[in-house]
């Protein structure tokens, strides 16, 4: 099996879709670069905010669930969502977000880097991590974001995953998935796959006390890994299942190839390829500005706008 090069998106659950787009393209400037919605449920936006080019590990998405009550915390769900940001920019970030009334923490330093936890309109939890590194991503800054392009978010630094016991999930992230241990601290286990770079990070604790948590607004839904082409996603699922997961087949998500599965947790992982990519179905100037509906939704496509709350570019 090849190596799995690190996150490829990480997928979470807000409140009301206005409000999320506000606050990921308006507030930390984002670009929107897909508009479609949810394929199992095309009343529901799936909003994804990316570099300027959708780039594989720049991506944050949300199913905009406004109707769902908050998420229950507790194991077996990833509880915060890493995003790097350059070294020596949290001062920026810090008075912004300030500005904007968003709830911050105390500035940490976790494995030696400089952290600005923070928590969404919806409360999801963010970190904002100073990321020295140079990662295995691509990275195009975003000219009409609001941020400079030397604050500008960079893509997915890490997640963190609470678990009931950790040992049958560091045993499924080393042999499934062929991470690595690279440190503990303060409770937590960082994994790490290949050079261990940012988007390539989990930090996993264990709360044996915890009760399992539950999804809602707020919640991460589940975390996506990239995969090079098709034949390392099949790879890489044949692997996984001979370590206890139950993986779905490959579904085509169009911009990307998918595979389901949870880890043994009970958190939800996603294998996706690289490509296509979110310039198959826009040009790469327009994306994300109008709604993009798979093949099977296009002759619904006025009932299916009807439905769903206009949404205004910050
Ligand atoms: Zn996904």
């Amino acid at each position: 099996m090849q190596p799995i090069s690190g996150l490829h998106h990480v997928t979470a659950i807000a409140g009301p879709a206005q409000e999320n787009l506000d606050f990921y393209a308006g507030v930390l400037g984002m670009r929107l670069v897909k508009k479609s919605v949810n394929q199992d449920d095309p009343g529901t936006y799936h909003l994804f905010y990316a570099d300027a080019e959708g780039h594989p590990g720049t991506d944050l998405t949300f199913f905009p669930w406004a109707q769902l009550a908050p998420h229950q915390e507790g194991h077996g769900l990833s509880t915060e969502v890493s995003l790097a940001v350059p070294p020596g920019s949290l001062g920026f970030w810090s008075g912004r977000l300030a500005r904007y009334g968003i709830k911050i923490n105390s500035p940490e330093v976790r494995f030696g880097q400089h952290v600005l936890p923070l928590v969404d309109p919806h409360g999801l939890r963010l970190a904002l991590t100073e990321s020295q590194s140079s990662p295995g991503r691509s990275f195009t800054p975003w000219e009409r974001s609001p941020i400079p392009v030397e604050h500008q978010i960079r893509g997915l630094e890490s997640a963190r995953l609470v678990e009931h016991d950790l040992a049958p999930t560091l045993s499924f992230l080393r042999d499934g998935l062929g991470f690595r241990e690279i440190g503990v601290e303060n409770g937590w286990t960082r994994y790490a796959l290949g050079e261990g770079t940012s988007g390539q990070y989990l930090e996993l604790r264990a709360e044996p006390g915890a009760r399992r948590g539950a999804w809602g607004t707020g919640s991460v839904h589940h975390i996506a890994w990239r995969m090079r082409d098709d034949a390392h996603e099949l790879a890489v699922r044949q692997n996984v299942a001979e370590h206890g997961a139950e993986p779905t087949p490959v579904i085509d998500r169009f911009w990307f190839k998918s595979v389901y599965f949870r880890e043994p947790g009970g958190v939800l992982f996603e294998l996706a390829t690289d490509g296509p990519g979110f310039g198959v179905d826009e040009g790469q100037a327009t994306l994300g500005e109008s709604l993009v509906l798979p093949p099977w939704l296009e002759g619904e496509r006025s009932a299916i706008e009807a439905a769903l709350p206009k949404l205004t570019a910050p």
